[in-house]
């Protein structure tokens, strides 16, 4: 269950309520989100939820059946919107598309990057500076000088950052370069990482790990609330299964199945989803049409040049092509939906 406390419960409310708790065997965990103060109860047995909905200090009472509490739609019914400044929303009737490398690689590919985002009314750039790579003898990324200088560049031209943190030590430093927080496949179950974004102030976004059910998907964004954070979105990414056609098995069955679990907004990566450029932008296409509150798609001025994933990265006349579809195809899921 989930108990929403008022902002200013008294201690003497809040011991009568951990007296009422305890007579019913429930355990009590308290939240101090960004925004609102909780108790999740934990425990089997019935009860008449009055016995605590009329209590002191109560704002409302929810019983959540899910195993995940705060990240369920059970009882936030309305959708998450996560708002980036500058009117850039996501979720909740609102659509962006974040575009970019895979890796910074420097002054001048960041540039004209974001010439290309400012030209095609983009707002949120992509681009790892700490990149998880299979072979440690990868690029593996420029690290905080190239996020200060991606960050300098986007800034000047208003356009946001999306970019992936790997370690709990990267946070402190990255925290004022950063609009969101990535988390990369490979990190999906790193709960000290969750923990640690729990308790800062920018919005995360959760990539499904490779091998990741969506319900551990959803405890790792149960991670993150839990520490206090409220703002996050689930990315479909792909998953790993026996195919060998392409990279990963983009999981679309998974946008309309999270949208009902969660109120979180989703994210599609048809990038490494499928992982071969001349099929991304129709399974991005695919992805909007699923239900999907942003997309996430890797683009490069020379993808044959790029210094990782090229080979999934489309060009810039791509993908102006691609998110002039999205945005039709964006309207006309909306009528679908109706
Ligand atoms: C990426 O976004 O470049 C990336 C490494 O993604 P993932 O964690 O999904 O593999
Ligand atoms: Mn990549």
């Amino acid at each position: 269950m989930i108990i929403q406390l008022e902002k200013n419960i008294s201690s003497t409310a809040q011991d009568r309520l951990e007296e009422v708790l305890a007579e019913i065997q429930y355990k009590p965990n308290y939240i101090q989100t960004q925004y609102q103060k909780y108790i999740v109860a934990i425990g089997k047995e019935e009860f008449d939820i009055r016995q605590i909905g009329g209590l002191e200090g109560v704002q409302d009472i929810h019983q959540v059946s899910d195993n995940y509490k705060l990240v369920s739609k059970k009882w936030k019914v309305e959708d998450t919107v996560i708002d980036l400044g500058d009117g850039v929303k996501i979720g909740g009737g609102h659509f962006q598309i974040m575009s970019g490398p895979c890796s910074i690689e420097g002054e001048a590919q960041i540039e004209e990057t974001v010439a290309h985002l400012v030209k095609n009314n983009v707002k949120i750039m992509r681009g790892g500076v700490y990149k998880p790579r299979s072979s440690p003898y990868s690029f593996r990324g420029l690290g905080l000088e190239g996020l200060q200088l991606f960050y300098k560049i986007c800034s000047a031209r208003g356009i946001k950052i999306i970019t992936e943190v790997m370690q709990v030590e990267q946070i402190e430093a990255m925290l004022d370069y950063v609009d969101v927080f990535q988390v990369g496949a490979r990190n999906a179950q790193n709960f000290n990482l969750l923990d640690a974004l729990g308790r800062v102030d920018k919005p995360v976004m959760l990539k499904r790990g490779i091998s990741g059910t969506i319900d551990e998907l959803l405890y790792a964004a149960e991670y993150v609330f839990s520490n206090g954070n409220e703002r996050i979105m689930l990315c479909e990414r792909g998953i790993r299964s026996f195919e060998k056609a392409y990279r990963n098995t983009l999981d679309l069955n998974a946008i309309p199945i999270l949208k009902h679990k969660t109120h979180l907004p989703v994210v599609v990566d048809p990038s490494h989803g499928i992982g071969i450029r001349r099929f991304v932008a129709p399974m991005a296409l695919a992805g909007v049409m699923s239900g999907a509150d942003a997309l996430i798609v890797e683009t490069h001025a020379c993808p044959e040049k790029a210094f990782s994933d090229g080979q999934q990265t489309l060009n810039f006349q791509e993908a102006a092509v691609l998110y002039e579809q999205i945005r039709s195809t964006r309207t006309l899921q909306e009528g679908f939906n109706r």
